[in-house]
């Protein structure tokens, strides 16, 4: 067990670019450091492959770092983002599973950019794959790297709310579990399953309270309550909804580097609700400095 500094400053969600970030792992990592935080959670969609230099940081950088995911999952057409903390990495059916996410990203981001040529938009799949690390999960945010490149928009930002966003025409899903079932898939992997950003209004249609009941009784362990998406009644509906459900709340940044405006440690997680992930973990070890 590691023991916490009583001020320790705790951020437990952000990107590399091993998904949609804009940064090596290690360089997060020096971030965080720099932003003055003790703690961060490396949790790229559908990947682990940023853990092993997130560790390396970490040690040089004094960071401890606590390695996850953020699982895609799908619930009636709604994309729910399940963070995973410290799953097992070699867990068969775990990786089944997000490998099969990660390469039905690839075929949905090529059709997405078929759909967007195919009106105009200067755009080609070898372009995408340009914007992103060899082997990063593929996400919408690299097509908007290309449009940005190419002076169609400003930024991230404003191609998500055109082009990008979950109700145009040029959208296409991929494959992602159902959140019960992640869930219980996470478990099994000795990792501990918090839900990332329930309420987040303003990214399109939320979940309902019933679905976080059940995934409760599947073995989800929090909540992220502190988060710039959600506003202030949505905080407060998520944290009473955890203290009823009995569910360890967290705060994060949800940090992308370039990507998106969110600053490392912008909100943070309590130390008592990190010793009780830590307290529920059996998949793998803490990194970085311990
Ligand atoms: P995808 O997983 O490919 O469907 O893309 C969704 C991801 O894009 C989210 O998980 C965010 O990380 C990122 N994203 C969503 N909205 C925005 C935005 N407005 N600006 C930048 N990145 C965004
Ligand atoms: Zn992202
Ligand atoms: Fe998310
Ligand atoms: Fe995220």
């Amino acid at each position: 067990m590691v023991t916490l500094a009583p001020a320790a400053r705790i951020d437990l969600h952000t990107h590399s670019w091993c998904s949609d970030g804009t940064e090596a792992p290690g360089v997060v990592v020096a971030q965080a450091a720099k932003a003055g935080l003790d703690v961060i959670g490396l949790t790229d969609h559908d990947v682990v492959s940023g853990w092993a230099q997130a560790d390396a940081a970490g040690r040089e950088q004094g960071v401890l770092v606590v390695p996850g995911i953020e699982v895609s999952c799908n619930w009636r057409g709604i994309s729910v983002h399940l963070l995973a903390y410290l799953p097992d990495p070699h867990d068969e059916p775990l990786l089944a599973e997000l490998s099969a996410s990660r390469s039905s990203r690839d075929t949905r981001l090529q059709r997405m950019v078929k759909l967007l040529a195919a009106d105009g938009y200067p755009i080609t799949y070898d372009e995408v794959l340009e914007m992103a690390a060899a082997q990063a999960s593929l996400g919408r945010p690299h097509i908007a790297d290309v449009l940005v490149r190419h002076g169609v928009f400003p930024s991230r930002d404003e191609a998500f709310a055109d082009v990008l966003s979950s109700d145009s025409r040029y959208y296409v899903a991929h494959h992602a579990p159902d959140p019960v079932h992640a869930t219980e898939m996470i478990v099994a992997a000795g990792g501990v399953p918090v839900i990332a950003h329930p309420f987040a209004s303003k990214r399109g249609k939320v979940v309902s309270d019933d679905l976080l009941a059940d995934m409760a009784d599947a073995g989800m362990v929090g909540v992220e309550v502190d988060h710039r998406d959600h506003g202030p009644s949505e905080r407060a509906h998520a944290a009473a909804l955890a203290d009823r459900l009995r569910l360890v709340q967290t705060g994060s940044s949800d940090y992308h580097g370039a990507g998106k405006p969110n600053r490392l440690g912008e909100n943070t997680t309590r130390i008592a609700s990190l010793e009780a992930i830590l307290e529920r973990a059996t998949g793998t070890g803490l990194l970085g400095a311990h």
